[in-house]
């Protein structure tokens, strides 16, 4: 639920929590591992190998959906680390729409679709992590599980952004953006996690987190 209003004190405090030492350090690592990454992709042998090129890009989505997570929750518990791991899950399931568009498990129909798969679609994020929210509203299940759209948002986001190097941004029904740059890749990368903490604190999402998952919040 949305805090009426925040308070500048507030959101002074949500400020000085969102940019954790520790948690300014792991986004620079992050934007660090996707530039590294991504040179490695390079290598011939990745590139000229369909299925290693596809599994390792997906791995790669994946570990980006759990470091960025990461982020936004700080690893203290054992079970930060499910959440952690759902969150590459869900950044590295929507590739899945590819073969379910091409209606065949062959990686070739699912790389040369006519046009790209819905998941794909960034007018999705938006609309799913709010169905969510409503679903998660409707059944009461908002206090344990209320960082799943924004678990659902940080890494479908991460997903389509760093597709979008390519791909550019497919805004339906709206038409695409051209590529992305590079640099602005990263930059958005790094820094979600710190917009979805930011966000998370001033609407009280991290305050019910805290009392559920006793994760520690400092400044
Ligand atoms: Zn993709």
């Amino acid at each position: 639920m949305l805090h009426a209003m925040a308070s500048e004190t507030e959101k002074a405090h949500a400020l000085l929590q969102t940019f954790s030492t520790a948690s300014v350090i792991s986004s620079l690592g992050l934007g660090f591992f996707c530039f590294v990454v991504d040179q490695l992709q390079q290598f011939s042998y990745i590139q000229q190998n369909d299925w290693l090129r596809a599994l390792s890009d997906n791995a790669v989505h994946g570990v980006v959906g759990m470091w960025s997570w990461a982020i936004v929750i700080g690893l203290r518990k054992k079970s930060d680390f499910t959440e952690v791991t759902l969150a590459g899950f869900l950044s590295s399931v929507i590739d899945v729409d590819h073969f379910f568009l091409a209606g065949t498990l062959s990686l070739k129909a699912a790389l040369t679709l006519p046009r790209r798969p819905i998941l794909h679609c960034s007018t999705v994020i938006p609309v799913m992590a709010l169905t969510l929210k409503f679903i998660m509203h409707l059944f009461r299940l908002k206090d344990s599980w209320c960082f799943l759209p924004w678990m659902l948002f940080i890494s479908w986001t991460s997903h389509h952004v760093r597709d979008g190097i390519r791909h550019g941004l497919w805004i339906c029904p709206f038409g695409k953006t051209a590529p992305l740059p590079y640099w602005l890749y990263v930059a958005i990368t790094a820094s979600l996690p710190h917009l979805c903490s930011f966000i998370m604190y001033l609407t009280g999402t991290r305050e019910l987190m805290s009392i559920k998952h006793g994760i520690h919040i400092d400044v």
